[in-house]
């Protein structure tokens, strides 16, 4: 067990993908890694749970099998408008469906068989930074590194950085179905102030899962039954969805919440990562990769500062340059045209 006399290089708050991506390539490295995580492994994560094929060399990398694990290989794009009409459309790059509940598990073992030093069921609450050293309180006492990095998702807690903009809410809500669907396809299905995607994973499982704004729900009396019964049904593919599947889970697993505020990837000598830094596209396949490939552009510069090869500062403004290369136009795309559900498989 860690304590506050050990120093780690590294402090990672959260273990979402963009968290025991960044941990993993810093453990095989030899560097010392201590990544907190405030849920247990293995558990359910409101997710599409499409990965997009950019994301699958990296995942071997990593040492994750996804080529020989029988995922559902996804080609074909289906959207349904409100009133059910459709189009669908081939995929240049296409992806694979994998739950979360099963890769970040895979994840998190390759995290611990790498050498991390992972504590599941602790919550970070905040930190300082004194003489060059970070210190870091938690639900399992204080410990102490060279570098900290935000990778909590969405919703940052303690003194780490949160926009100050009051946008939307949205709700997200997610559950596994047994339906007769394709294997290959993935389909979005727009209704009132919502879309839903449904998607093959691994098993005979399907993913379905929508994103709706809060207010939609509120209006509903946070009955989510009832606005599904009141609005998605309007929709007859979901009404078909919805009245003839199986569904596995005794009830959804939600978000609350959900904004997509512009945020920053480092702010006040802490490195952000994946949602925490504000690469968000949900259900356009691209947030895990996002948050995949943070984590690898971050891992590169900050082996070259633990090596001493260059300075805290040139570490700071090398990843926010790489940071803006990747993902600046594409979350301020995001920002400006969310509510309009842009679909860039
Ligand atoms: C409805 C919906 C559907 C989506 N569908 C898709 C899709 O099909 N394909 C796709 O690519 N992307 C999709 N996304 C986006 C994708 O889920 C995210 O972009 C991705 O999970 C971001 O990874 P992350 O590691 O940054 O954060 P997360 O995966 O959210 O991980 C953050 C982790 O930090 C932990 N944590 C939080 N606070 C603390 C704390 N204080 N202390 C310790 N731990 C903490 C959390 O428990 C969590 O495990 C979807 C998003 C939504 C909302």
């Amino acid at each position: 067990m860690p304590t506050k006399e050990t120093i780690f290089d590294v402090v990672i708050v959260g273990g979402g993908l963009a968290g025991l991506s960044l941990s993993i390539l810093l453990a095989q490295k030899n560097y010392s890694v201590l990544l907190i995580e405030k849920k247990s492994y293995p558990y359910h994560k409101v997710c599409g749970e499409y990965i997009s094929n950019e994301s699958r060399d990296f995942l071997l990398r990593l040492g994750i099998p996804v080529n020989s694990m029988d995922l559902p290989q996804i080609q074909t794009v289906q959207l349904t408008g409100v009133k059910g009409q459709q189009v669908s459309e081939n995929m240049r790059l296409g992806g694979f469906g994998i739950s979360r509940y099963c890769l970040d598990q895979l994840l998190a073992e390759k995290a611990i068989a790498s050498g991390v030093h992972l504590l599941q069921a602790t919550t970070c609450h905040k930190y300082s930074r004194e003489s060059s050293l970070f210190e870091i309180a938690s639900s399992a006492g204080t410990f102490r590194s060279k570098v900290l990095v935000g990778s909590f998702g969405r919703h940052a807690s303690g003194n780490f950085f949160k926009s100050t903009k009051e946008s939307e809410n949205w709700i997200g809500v997610k559950y596994h179905i047994q339906y007769a669907f394709p294997d290959d396809c993935i389909a979005l299905h727009t209704f009132k102030d919502g879309y839903c995607g449904i998607s093959k994973i691994e098993g005979q499982q399907y993913c379905l899962c929508y994103l709706v704004r809060a207010s939609l729900l509120n209006s509903y009396h946070n009955n989510i039954q009832e606005m599904e019964k009141g609005e998605l049904y309007k929709n007859p593919v979901l009404h078909d969805i919805f009245s003839k599947a199986t569904f596995l889970f005794e009830k959804p697993v939600t978000v609350s919440n959900i904004t997509f505020d512009a945020k920053k990837p480092v702010v006040d000598d802490v490195f952000y990562l994946g949602d925490s830094a504000g690469a968000i596209a949900p259900l356009t396949g691209n947030g895990m990769s996002n948050a995949m490939r943070s984590a690898w552009l971050l891992s590169k510069e900050l082996a070259d500062f633990l090596e001493d090869k260059i300075s805290f500062t040139t570490l700071k403004h090398r990843y926010e340059k790489q940071w803006n290369l990747n993902f600046k136009i594409e979350s301020e795309a995001e920002n400006s045209c969310n509510t309009s559900f842009a679909i860039r498989i």
